[in-house]
């Protein structure tokens, strides 16, 4: 039986057992469509790292002896169109049986259910392989409760799949060691110089530009340096456990500007387009552990496993059990444009300044600079949570919808009223200059809350907990910040509300 199967960008898994064996009455297809281009302006480095990705894969099995068909976005038989280029194909190869990978996106899971429910020969969809948890998992497993935990779904996953255990026990008898890890960078601390990969895809840029596909953010096309298959994603992983691991977690929440990566792993594009396997990543992590007991402590063991297998899998189960309602969340009701300066990083607030040059530079960021300053900044201004959504799905190279929006509209602006998170992630400067040097030499004040050159980020915090009372007053974890509000003098407050006005009808200009 003739068998077509589509592969798409991010399902770059060449260890799928799809792969397993060389079948000639199987064709493959990948393709690059307009459309993929299109669905949100995306940043330069994100459009050329998939298709190079997918060009290098495609290239790869087909050296393997599997039949593969890549039509490139420019190739005149491409019908810019996943239907429409799967029908020419099952027409055109007499193809009698077609198959899929499940996508990770609602919208290619709608469009390829519709597909199959509207083509005359038999359809099946297969397993990514990818994850450890199922779609339906994390759905599941908090069915009944009033509310989505981390934690909780975190030690299933440790239980499941005896992930740093004694028995039924966490080993050393913690489960987590989060409340170690939230230091800022000391001076004496350098971090790594980070692996960077030294790809030209020129050839894609150009077609990128020929074509007047609208992107932002800034490449060098003849240094690409992220990782493009399986093996490179592995270097990145080795590179990560010998330089970063040991500081990963004691400093993951700091930030400084002069190093954009600090001890992260970089490794999000990779894992997302499934060049690697976080089985994978999570079984070399403990080996290396293992092997250097005096060198790292299970306290960035556990940190950065928590993102793997819990994080990770949990954002992708509630994506899952929630859409396609999720993306119409706008619990606070916020309304305001993003301000233009989030596509120039031209802005006197040098944190904001920082985060959104490095994001236009490198199209990264690290989890505190989208959470507490691009994030934050954004939901204390009160911007629609569509606007920041379609930036933050835009400008990361990691981007894909089911891990974005889930971050976005979940855990950084709370729109989806405690879903993903308890609490709003929102702060003042405080925590700004806690964790960063970005307040030395800022234009603006971190101390004031009103008045001349006074931080914006003081205002429009307190300013944001008094308009939603009536939505957060409740929560015992942001109780701290009404106690705080109920005992600040009247005349206070009116300066505070006066200045967040001014900055929210200024908001272009800051
Ligand atoms: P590290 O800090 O080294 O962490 C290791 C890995 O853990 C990451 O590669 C990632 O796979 C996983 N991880 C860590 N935190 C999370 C999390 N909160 N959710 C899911 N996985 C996590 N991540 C994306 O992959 N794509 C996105 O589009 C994305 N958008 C985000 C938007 C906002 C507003 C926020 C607050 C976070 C977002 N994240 C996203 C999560 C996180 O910021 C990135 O995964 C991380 O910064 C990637 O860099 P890294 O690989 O160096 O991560
Ligand atoms: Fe950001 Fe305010 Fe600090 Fe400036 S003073 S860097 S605007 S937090």
């Amino acid at each position: 039986m003739r068998k077509l199967r589509l592969i798409l960008g991010d399902q770059l898994n060449d260890r799928h057992s799809w792969f397993a064996r060389v079948d000639p009455e199987i064709t493959y297809l990948m393709m690059e469509v307009l459309p993929e281009t299109r669905y949100v302006t995306h940043h330069i480095q994100k459009i050329a790292g998939f298709f190079a990705a997918m060009r290098r894969f495609a290239e790869a099995m087909s050296e393997a002896g599997h039949d593969f068909v890549y039509l490139r976005l420019n190739d005149p038989e491409n019908l810019q169109s996943f239907p429409a280029n799967l029908t020419r194909l099952i027409d055109a190869r007499r193809i009698e049986r077609f198959e899929y990978l499940l996508p990770d996106e609602y919208r290619l899971d709608q469009l390829l259910k519709q597909f199959a429910a509207e083509s005359d020969i038999p359809v099946a969809a297969a397993d990514s392989e990818h994850f450890l948890s199922s779609r339906e998992e994390v759905g599941a497993f908090f069915r009944g409760r009033k509310t989505f935990v981390m934690e909780a779904f975190y030690r299933h996953m440790r239980r499941k799949w005896d992930i740093l255990m004694d028995g039924e026990r966490p080993l050393s008898g913690r489960w987590n060691y989060d409340a170690e890890n939230r230091k800022a960078l000391p001076q004496r601390l350098t971090p790594p110089a980070p692996l960077n990969f030294d790809h030209d895809v020129s050839e894609i840029v150009d077609l990128i530009r020929s074509l007047e596909i609208d992107t932002i953010g800034r490449i060098d096309a003849a240094h690409f340096p992220w990782p493009l298959d399986h093996h490179e994603a592995q270097q990145l992983l080795d590179h990560f456990l010998a330089n970063g691991l040991a500081n990963f977690g004691t400093y993951q929440d700091a930030m400084d500007t002069g190093s954009p990566y600090l001890y992260h792993s970089r490794l999000s594009f990779a894992m997302n387009l499934k060049l690697l396997h976080p089985r994978e990543i999570v079984q070399k992590t403990l080996d290396y552990w293992q092997a250097h007991p005096e060198a790292v402590d299970i306290a960035q063991v556990e940190g950065f496993i928590r993102q793997i297998i819990g994080w990770r899998e949990f954002m992708r189960g509630i994506y899952w059990d929630t859409m396609p309602e999720y993306e119409q969340l706008n619990y606070f009701d916020h309304r305001r444009p993003l301000p233009a300066f989030y596509w120039t990083g031209d802005t006197r607030m040098n944190c904001l300044r920082h985060a959104i040059t490095q994001s236009l530079d490198l199209a990264y960021a690290h989890h505190i600079q989208r959470l507490m300053i691009t994030g934050n900044f954004a939901n204390l201004l009160g911007v629609h949570p569509d606007a920041v959504d379609a930036w933050y799905l835009g400008i990361y190279i990691d981007a894909i919808q089911w891990v974005e929006i889930t971050n976005t509209r979940g855990m950084s602006q709370y729109a989806d009223g405690g879903i993903a998170a308890t609490k709003p992630y929102v702060s003042s400067a405080n925590y700004i200059h806690k964790m960063s040097n970005y307040c030395r030499g800022c234009h603006y004040d971190r101390q004031k809350r009103y008045g001349e050159g006074a931080c914006p980020f003081n205002s429009l915090y307190w300013d944001f907990f008094d308009r939603h009372r009536a939505l957060l007053g409740n929560n015992p974890r942001v109780g701290m910040a009404y106690r705080n509000l109920d005992r600040m003098d009247p005349e206070e407050l009116d300066n505070i509300r006066q200045q967040a006005r001014y900055y929210q009808e200024n908001q272009d200009t800051l």
